[in-house]
């Protein structure tokens, strides 16, 4: 699955936005048959309502919605990555994770120590970019000299990865992250299998006090900007207030948003920005037993998206039949769907769309 590191430095409310993640009623419901896997990580369901839709018109039994991966990576601090804090250990912890939710403190409270002594939170984005980019110079070094055997010995993979290297290296030193760096196609999975901290797509959460969660504030609106710039991107929401929605009852939540001037969990808007900033998409599946949506990356060919539920769908794949999301529902189900004539028999080469609803046949 993909997974979705929460970092930020100490008492900016990392751990309230992760028990809210995966308190939810959403998140327990859904929570066979991972569940928690440690105190640390947890599982969450992706918000997606056209599920709900399916399965009524379907009358399925059971709803399985998508699954995302939350860790909570304590221990940043100024000087991690000369081992302040926890130190090395939470950098490979970070390595593990496909993008990086960055929790900033955007809320006032005399009561809540900062780090720093002030709320400045481009600035705190600042001091945990820094740390980040050292990491990542000091193990490019390391695995320069690793490769460099190799190289001389011509070995293709260790040219390919120390052209890379040298390349993120030299925008590191320029004060860039390794993700400013355009990278060819050709070149991509190498790229990503470098783990390069700074190469992560970020997604900024400005924790917001109660009284701004709908408006933002003064805080927020820098990191907007700071966000803009480089391309990233940002929501606002209060961890306080998202804590509060999880304990909550589907209608008390409704309710209580509504109080609030909010227009859905700010939790929803989070896990779609990590979806979104990782390019995913969602498949679904569909029957009486039950209505499941399947994450895959914007662009993933038939075969491939069948691999996500077996991976013996791909080995065998012979097709795939095809209905859009907007014909189902507008038609009434797969039934009614076919008999106009909107179930498309796709091959090999079809790449799925978002909303595709989908049944494989495969050889065993
Ligand atoms: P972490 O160290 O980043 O995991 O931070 P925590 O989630 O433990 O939060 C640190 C402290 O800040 C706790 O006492 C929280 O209750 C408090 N806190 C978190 N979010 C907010 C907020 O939006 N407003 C206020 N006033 N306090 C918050």
């Amino acid at each position: 699955g993909f997974k979705m590191g929460i970092v930020g430095l100490p008492n900016v409310g990392k751990s309230t936005l992760f028990n809210a993640l995966t308190k939810t009623a959403a998140a327990q419901a859904a929570n066979f048959p991972f569940c928690t896997i440690d105190p640390n990580v947890g599982d969450v369901a992706v918000p997606d309502a056209r599920l709900d839709t399916l399965a009524e018109i379907a009358k399925s039994k059971q709803k399985i919605p998508a699954r995302m991966t939350f860790v909570d990576i304590a221990g940043l601090v100024k000087g991690a990555s000369k081992g302040e804090g926890l130190g090395n250990q939470f950098l490979a912890n970070i390595r593990e994770t496909d993008a990086i939710a960055h929790v900033l403190r955007c809320f006032e409270d005399g009561d809540v120590t900062h780090v720093e002594g002030r709320v400045n939170p481009v600035e705190d984005a600042e001091v945990i970019e820094t740390e980040l980019m050292i990491a990542d110079m000091e193990s490019i070094e390391k695995r320069l000299q690793g490769l460099s055997r190799k190289v001389r010995g011509g070995d293709k993979d260790a040219v390919q990865q120390e052209r890379l290297l040298k390349a993120a290296l030299a925008a590191l030193e320029e004060g860039r992250p390794a993700r400013s760096l355009e990278i060819d196609p050709e070149d991509a999975r190498a790229w990503s299998l470098l783990q390069l901290l700074t190469a992560k797509p970020i997604l900024y959460v400005c924790n917001v006090d109660e009284a701004s969660a709908a408006s933002g504030n003064a805080h927020s609106e820098a990191v907007a900007k700071m966000a803009a710039a480089q391309g990233a991107a940002h929501v606002v929401i209060s961890a306080q207030i998202e804590e509060e929605i999880a304990q909550l009852s589907d209608e008390e939540a409704a309710e209580f948003l509504a109080e609030m001037g909010l227009e859905e969990a700010g939790l929803d808007r989070l896990i779609r920005a990590g979806y979104a900033l990782l390019s995913l998409e969602t498949y679904f599946t569909v029957g009486p037993k039950e209505a499941r949506a399947w994450t895959i990356p914007v662009g993933t060919t038939a075969p491939k998206a069948a691999g996500v539920i077996h991976g013996d769908f791909e080995k065998g794949f012979i097709r795939a039949e095809t209905i859009s999301y907007e014909d189902f529902v507008a038609l009434g189900g797969e039934q009614a769907a076919k008999e106009a004539g909107k179930m498309r028999a796709e091959g090999k080469g079809y790449t799925v769309r978002d909303g595709d609803v989908l049944h494989f046949l495969f050889n065993t």
